[in-house]
C-alpha cells in the first residue's frame, strides 16, 4: 500500500475545507499523513487528527511556517518524503505555490489539478479550459499532485484519532518573508465552500450597481458573490471574487449567473454546479447552454423582482 503525505491548509487555528478533499484523494493511493506546518498551530493540528481517513498527523510547528510561505514549506515536505510515495496537497492558490517547489526540488514532474484516481500512477485532469480530459500516467518515482477540490467528496472533517508526532525542518530559508495580508471580512459565506453562489458580469456597470444589484439577492439566498472576470477588471469587486479558469473553481448546489455571457473561461470555473440559474437579456448567450434554468430579461427588473418575492 502506497503511503502519502499530504499538505494541511489551515490558518493555525482551524483546518480548510480545501483539505478534506485532498484527504479523499490521497486515500485512493494509499496511507494518508497529514503535514500540519504552521507556528502555535495546535489546534490546526488536533483538528486535521480528527478527519476521517488520516491516520497520523505531522506538526511541524515553528514561526517560519506561520504563514505557509513556499520557500520555507517545500524543503520541509521534501526532508519529509524520504517515506513517502506520494505528495498531495489541494489545487488552491497555497497549494499551487507549493507543490510546484517539491516537485522541481525532487526533480520530478507535477501532476496538477487531478480529477480523479484511475490507479496507482494514473490520473485524470483537465486540459484546455476544461473542454478535454487528459489521462496521465506519470513514471516518476515519486508522486507530487494536486487536487482539484471540487472533483472529490470531502472526508469527514470528525471521527478520526490520529496521533500526532512533531517534527522539524530546516526553518527559515531567508529566501522570503512575510510583510502583511490584508484579509477581507465578510459575513457572507467563502467563495470555493458556499452552497449557493450568485456571480454578476460586466452587464453589472459599476462598483455601486453591483453591490446594490447582486447583494440583495446574494443575501437573500445566503449566498457567496462571485464575479466573471470582466467585472473584476472593471474594478466593480475585488480580484477574489473572481470566478473562471484564472479565478475560483467552484462547484455549489446553486449558481445563478446575472449578467454574465458564458465565456468558455467563466464556464471552466463553474460548470460542476448542480443547478445553474442564469438571467440575461440576450437569448443566444453562451450561459444558457448550461443553465438548467435561464430567464430571459433585462436584469436591472429581474433581480430586484426576484428579491422581492423571495
Ligand atoms: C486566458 C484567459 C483567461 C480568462 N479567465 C477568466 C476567468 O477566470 N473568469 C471569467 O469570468 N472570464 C475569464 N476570461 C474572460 C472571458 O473570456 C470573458 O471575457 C469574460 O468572462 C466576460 O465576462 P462577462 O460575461 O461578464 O462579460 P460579457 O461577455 O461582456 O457579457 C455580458 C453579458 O451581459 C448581458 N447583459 C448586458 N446587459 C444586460 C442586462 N441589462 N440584463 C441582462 N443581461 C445583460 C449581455 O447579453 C452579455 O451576455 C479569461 C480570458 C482569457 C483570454
Amino acid at each position: 500500500m502506497a503511503k502519502t503525505l499530504i499538505w494541511v491548509e489551515h490558518d493555525n487555528v482551524s483546518v480548510k475545507d480545501a483539505t478534506l478533499a485532498v484527504v479523499t484523494a490521497a486515500a485512493e493511493l494509499g496511507e494518508v499523513t497529514a503535514l500540519v506546518a504552521g507556528s502555535g498551530a495546535d489546534a490546526a493540528a488536533a483538528g486535521a487528527a480528527q478527519i476521517a481517513g488520516v491516520s497520523k498527523v505531522l506538526l511541524a510547528d515553528d514561526p517560519a511556517y506561520a504563514n505557509a510561505l513556499a520557500e520555507n514549506v517545500a524543503p520541509l515536505i521534501v526532508s519529509l518524503l524520504a517515506d513517502y510515495d506520494a505528495f498531495l496537497a489541494p489545487a488552491t492558490s497555497n497549494g499551487k505555490n507549493i507543490a510546484p517547489r517539491v516537485a522541481a526540488l525532487l526533480d520530478v514532474a507535477q501532476v496538477s489539478d487531478i480529477l480523479s484516481v484511475e490507479g496507482p500512477k494514473t490520473f485524470t485532469r483537465p486540459t484546455y479550459a476544461g473542454n478535454a480530459i487528459a489521462t496521465v500516467a506519470s513514471t516518476d518515482a515519486k508522486l507530487v499532485i494536486t487536487v482539484r477540490g471540487t472533483a472529490f467528496a470531502k472526508a469527514e472533517p470528525t471521527g478520526g484519532s490520529a496521533p500526532i508526532e512533531a517534527v522539524s525542518g530546516s526553518g527559515d530559508s531567508g529566501l522570503s518573508s512575510f510583510v502583511g495580508a490584508e484579509v477581507a471580512k465578510s459575513e457572507r459565506p467563502e467563495l470555493t465552500s458556499a452552497k449557493i453562489i450568485v456571480s454578476g458580469g460586466r452587464a453589472l456597470k459599476d462598483g455601486d450597481t453591483f453591490k446594490a444589484t447582486i447583494f440583495p439577492l446574494a443575501d437573500k439566498l445566503g449566498a457567496a458573490v462571485g464575479a466573471s472576470r470582466a467585472a473584476v477588471d472593471a474594478g466593480y469587486v475585488p480580484n477574489d471574487y473572481q470566478v473562471g479558469q484564472t479565478g475560483k473553481i467552484v462547484a455549489p448546489e446553486i449558481y445563478v449567473a446575472v449578467g454574465i455571457s458564458g465565456a468558455i473561461q467563466h464556464l471552466a470555473g463553474m460548470k460542476d454546479s448542480k443547478t445553474i440559474i442564469a438571467i440575461n437579456k440576450d437569448e443566444d448567450a453562451p450561459i444558457f447552454q448550461v443553465a438548467d434554468i435561464g430567464l430571459v430579461g433585462d436584469l436591472f427588473t429581474l433581480v430586484p423582482e426576484l428579491v422581492s418575492k423571495l
